[in-house]
């Protein structure tokens, strides 16, 4: 997600892992490529090492600490796995550029294993049988877009192999659950009139060839993995209160001390995937990271970089849904109203769900006033 920053006396210390950019060296901003590994609550420091890499490509041990005034907790989360043996040896997850370009290799390797001379049927077809485990949006656009890879370019460079290949979505509950029943119906009938094929079941084991569901086996070629998210490592070692597995906030987006949460830290603060109120759950989704962080600059913005001891409660406002089935549908779901089809598509293609910094700005004058 792109960063956004306020500014204080102080100045604003980023610490992330992503490339640093000249807009974030100025006066006030430090940018740190580097990793938080832990957080002093009562010394208000947090201890990091350098991600860079030094002179022989090797990553330099370079550690520090950081003092801070205020402290925000974005670091997002990472695809859960409900601690289904095999996931992590075998499945690959939908979060990072790299494991896209994994999946990508690894579709690429098995048509070209499937080709070799002696691969019997049975092996041929389990390499061309692509699995993906998770209904959710995020595993349904991939679907979606893994038909249009098929469809569009594996038919024309291995058409024998593109005819044989299968998608199998396998899901527990219900596919698009949070949606409408009928865009549900809608987005199911038009997958499979793409070829694509659910099946109903739980996954209790994953094999290097084969998942193990309360279904039956399912073999597979490749497995991609899309469950929703869980906590980081650096996540759970902090000492907050946590919410399945989450930094528990309150209403302000405070965390809470682990050994005694009846109190809030008045200022440490966490925003996006690595947090969760639990009077008022929200999804892990970009437009609740996005209000969240404008938010939070708001907050210590009214007070020059200080935290207010009474703050305006954070209001989420949901900008609608939305679903792409691959080129040319989608479901939209916005103000109350559905859209499916091309027109949805194009929605999808264009709609800006995520900037809600004009409309952050008009709710925390309405709390304020
Ligand atoms: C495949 C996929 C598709 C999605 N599609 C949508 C969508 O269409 N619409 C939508 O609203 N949401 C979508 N989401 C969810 C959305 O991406 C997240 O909700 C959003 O990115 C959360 O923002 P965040 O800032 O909390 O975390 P992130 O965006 O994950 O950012 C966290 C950052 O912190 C860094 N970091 C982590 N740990 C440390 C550490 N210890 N030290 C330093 N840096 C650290 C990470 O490198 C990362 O850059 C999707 C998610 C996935 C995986």
């Amino acid at each position: 997600m792109e960063p956004r920053f306020f500014e204080p006396d102080e100045g604003v210390v980023p610490i992330g892992t992503e490339t640093a950019t000249s807009g974030l060296c100025q006066e006030t901003h430090f940018y740190y490529c580097a990793s938080a590994k832990a957080v002093d609550i009562s010394q208000q420091t947090v201890h990091c090492k350098a991600v860079l890499p030094n002179h022989s490509g090797e990553e330099a041990d370079l550690s520090f600490a950081l003092e801070y005034d205020a402290l925000v907790l974005a670091t997002g989360a990472v695809g859960s796995t409900f601690g289904i043996p095999g996931v992590h040896e075998y499945a690959h997850f939908l979060r990072e550029v790299s494991d896209a370009e994994h999946i990508r290799n690894n579709i690429i390797a098995n048509l070209a294993r499937c080709n070799l001379p002696g691969i019997s049927p049975e092996e041929r077809s389990r390499l061309l049988h692509f699995v993906i485990v998770g209904g959710g949006p995020t595993g349904v656009e991939f679907t979606g877009e893994l038909t249009d890879f098929i469809i569009q370019d594996v038919a024309r460079l291995f058409p024998g192999a593109a005819a044989e290949m299968k998608i199998t979505l396998v899901e527990a509950r219900d596919v698009l659950g949070s949606f409408e029943a009928a865009h549900r119906d809608y987005a199911t009938t038009r997958l499979e009139k793409k070829g694509v094929h659910f099946q109903k079941a739980t996954v209790k084991e994953v094999h290097a060839a084969h998942l193990e569901t309360d279904n039956g086996n399912i073999p597979y070629g490749v497995l991609v993995w899309s469950t929703g998210v869980g906590p980081t490592p650096f996540v759970t070692a902090l000492p907050l209160d946590h919410a399945a597995g989450r930094i528990a906030v309150d209403a302000c987006l405070r965390a809470r001390l682990a050994d005694d949460p009846s109190k809030h830290l008045p200022n440490v603060f966490a925003a996006g995937d690595c947090s969760a109120n639990v009077d008022a759950p929200l999804p892990a989704l970009a437009q609740v990271a996005e209000q969240q962080g404008a938010y939070l600059a708001q907050c210590l913005n009214a007070n020059a970089g200080k935290p207010s001891s009474d703050p305006p409660a954070f209001q989420y406002r949901h900008m609608g849904s939305m679903v792409s089935l691959g080129t040319g549908s989608a479901v939209i779901e916005i103000f109350g109203k559905g859209l499916t089809g091309w027109t949805a598509w194009f929605g999808w293609r264009t709609l800006p769900l995520t900037d809600p910094v004009t409309s952050v700005e008009n709710e925390t004058k309405q709390n304020q006033g």
